[in-house]
């Protein structure tokens, strides 16, 4: 296979650079955009603000304590979704093969784009369209694939660009926390040091029967991570795209109760996001990781395709208490319910007519989430482990 060239594209704290762009006002100074209620929490906040250790996610109460001085400003959903449309049609200009993250993140396939040959050049370009566009910074990283990519932009913050050619790969690599990887997260990261391993060099020449031990089937794929190997494509399109919402637990949960209600919260998220993306799936995936690490799916395929919560929700369950009923008393550290083979756009017309009563108890649903907060859509927007 040629050598491909992905571009991981992010802008610099999005929100907060939004209103600094709005209210010039506001450039150089701390600013945090997030929830005003009592138990907010902080959804962008701008270098300025960065510095006194305030960051996203964090409680808007504890930031007001870190950085009381700060201008406090609600989230202005509508503009950010413009400015957002504004930047994917900058991606747009370069290749069609754009994969939304966010709002404001997009990984683009460059392999055959004109200009591929110097990666810089073209990576600046797309900064600079951005930047005419809207007047915000993005930051741009570069490289044979995903992974790479993702780090380099990380690694380029504020306003960067950084290529890595694959032969600089392992020398970026090495040295990051195990962290750093796709798929490995803070817990998972914990467990990993007390074994031994604490920086991606450490994972890559960790002993093929530790790894086992401690990732199961996916030994393999973290290993090939760890030599700075990812064959995830951009953009794969919808029939073989899968969306899904899953948690990790604070602590291990074993009892059907629980289980079920992250399960029910999760699945209305997925419904939620399937009607935002009008996609039908024909499979509903349920995926558990048990504390030792090991991944079991379980899968119901169904038709006429739907992604109505009142049809989603009862296989879910099913499949959650088939599969507890077959492992009595494990403990589990993370619960997923995922949606695949969705129908293709003219297929939807011939259910169109049963599908329309439950999606407007479904739309209903929606409204009451869009004005209560959203904690389940949240969750982001695709699988990713951890
Ligand atoms: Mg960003």
């Amino acid at each position: 296979m040629n050598s491909r060239l992905i571009a991981h594209v992010d802008m610099d704290a999005f929100y907060a650079s939004v209103e600094q762009h709005d209210h010039p006002e506001l450039q150089g100074q701390p600013v945090i955009v997030g929830g005003t209620s009592r138990r907010g929490v902080v959804c962008a906040a701008s270098y300025e603000a960065r510095a006194f250790g305030v960051r996203s996610a964090m409680p808007m109460y504890e930031a007001r304590h870190r950085c009381p001085d700060a201008v406090y400003l609600p989230v202005r959903m509508p503009r950010y979704q413009q400015a957002s449309a504004q930047i994917f049609s900058c991606f747009a200009e370069f290749t069609p093969q754009i994969e939304g993250l966010s709002l404001d993140e997009a990984f683009l396939d460059l392999s055959d784009v004109p200009g591929c040959g110097d990666p810089p050049a073209l990576g600046r370009r797309i900064k600079q369209s951005i930047r005419a566009r809207t007047g915000l910074a993005a930051s741009v990283g570069l490289g044979p694939n995903k992974l790479v990519a993702k780090i380099a932009s990380e690694k380029s913050k504020p306003d960067g660009l950084l290529h890595v050619p694959i032969e600089n790969v392992q020398t970026l690599l090495d040295p990051l926390p195990v962290t750093a990887l796709w798929g490995i997260g803070p817990r998972t990261g914990v467990h990993l040091e007390k074994n031994g391993i604490r920086t991606v060099a450490e994972l890559r020449h960790a002993p093929p029967p530790l790894l086992q031990a401690l990732f199961g089937n996916q030994a393999r794929f973290f290993q090939q991570l760890a030599c700075g190997e990812d064959a995830r494509t951009v953009g794969a399109d919808a029939q073989e795209r899968s969306v899904s919402q899953e948690t990790t637990f604070e602590r291990d949960l074993a009892d059907f109760e629980s289980l079920a209600g992250e399960l029910r919260s999760l699945t209305e998220g997925l419904c939620a996001i399937l009607r935002h993306q009008q996609l039908r799936p024909h499979t509903l995936v349920l995926k558990l990781r048990t504390t030792d690490f090991k991944r079991h799916t379980r899968q119901r395929h169904f038709a006429p395709p739907d992604a109505s919560f009142a049809v989603l929700w009862p296989l879910a369950r099913q499949l959650l208490s088939e599969w507890l009923a077959q492992h009595p008393r494990t403990l589990l550290r993370l619960i997923g319910v995922g949606a695949r083979d969705f129908a293709a756009a003219d297929q939807l017309g011939l259910f169109e007519e049963s599908l329309q009563r439950a999606q407007r108890l479904d739309a209903a649903a929606d409204a009451v989430h869009a004005r209560y907060g959203e904690t389940a859509l949240s969750r982001g927007l695709r699988s990713r482990p951890e």
